[in-house]
């Protein structure tokens, strides 16, 4: 029976570490990640939040070693802030999450939060103060209390309820016959991607991390989506040091910092008017953009009339 005891508790913990994977893609990553390239220091000390401030230092990164992604990437995000990172698909913006994130090391440079090297501190202490709503969020094959109660199952239920309320999700969730005990993801009810990226916040809303990166849905949602999610980030970052990488410039004229990445270089960075002033990349975006709008306009007045 001993000899039995090590490999159940084994399976016991791939199970778990698998179920994990499955309802949180933050997980997920740091499970796909290659083995060991990320490790903690030796006693390495849990990282100290005071503001929540981010800071990209001089960061050159590559996936491999033939292929720099990031380039002599420099800005900070003050405490409270909120800074919106733009650039073509491709540019490395979601490289920069998942390197505050630490599922990779920096080639050069450095990622400091409140002045401590990210490398320094403990990783599970790292990710406890950072919450991100992914570009697609994995939903685990359970209820939907249970995949906003994820990384905190203790949440009370006027909790759950209280997040998804912040997270725009309660009348939806009102919607269902069986509401927070409906059970979503592959075996259950399908959720739209809008859907699942409130259902990300609302998490995020029980986590209550110091700093939030919000990696926004690359395929278009509908304008009435768009503004409930935004509105929903909007109370949940209040507050708290915010990256929103972009890709609908309309969510971001708001932002404190602009920072416009083209092939892994910082090529402008600015506010939105300051920018729009520059009439530069970001300038030529935001027309191609307000074109693309106005395009959509048209056909919703065409179709509304036809
Ligand atoms: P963005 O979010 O701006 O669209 P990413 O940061 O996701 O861009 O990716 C930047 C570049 O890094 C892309 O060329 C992409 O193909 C590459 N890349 C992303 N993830 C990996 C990975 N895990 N391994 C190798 N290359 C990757
Ligand atoms: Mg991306």
């Amino acid at each position: 029976m001993m000899q039995l005891a090590q490999p159940l508790n084994f399976i016991g913990f791939v199970y778990r570490e698998i179920k994990q994977a499955l309802v949180d893609m933050e997980t997920m990553y740091s499970l796909l990640r290659v083995e060991q390239e990320v490790t903690d220091p030796p006693g390495a000390p849990a990282l100290k939040v005071s503001g929540g401030r981010v800071a990209f230092e001089c960061v050159g990164f590559g996936y491999s070693p033939d292929r720099p992604i990031l380039k002599d990437v420099t800005f900070a995000i003050e405490p409270g802030q909120t800074v919106a990172v733009v650039g073509s698909s491709g540019a490395g913006k979601s490289t920069l999450s998942r390197l505050l994130f630490r599922f990779y090391d920096v080639d050069e440079g450095a990622v400091r939060l409140d002045g401590q090297d990210i490398r320094d501190v403990s990783q599970t202490s790292l990710r406890a103060a950072i919450g991100i709503v992914p570009q697609d969020t994995v939903l685990f094959n359970d209820t939907l209390a249970y995949n906003i109660a994820y990384g905190r199952p203790e949440a009370t239920r006027a909790e759950i309820e209280e997040a998804a309320r912040i997270a725009s999700l309660d009348a939806f969730v009102e919607s269902l016959p069986q509401r927070y005990e409906t059970t979503v993801g592959e075996r259950g009810l399908k959720l739209s991607g809008g859907e699942k990226q409130r259902v990300a916040i609302a998490r995020m809303v029980l986590k209550r991390p110091a700093i939030i990166v919000f990696d926004e849905a690359t395929s278009a949602l509908d304008s009435k989506t768009e503004q409930e999610i935004l509105a929903a980030l909007r109370a949940v970052s209040q507050g708290r040091t915010t990256l929103v990488i972009a890709h609908r410039l309309s969510t971001i004229v708001d932002a404190d910092e602009i920072v416009v990445l083209d092939a892994g270089r910082i090529a402008e960075r600015g506010t939105h008017n300051e920018l729009l002033a520059r009439d530069r990349l970001y300038a030529a975006m935001w027309r191609r953009q307000a074109e693309g709008a106005e395009l959509n306009g048209q056909r919703v007045v065409a179709e509304e009339a036809s």
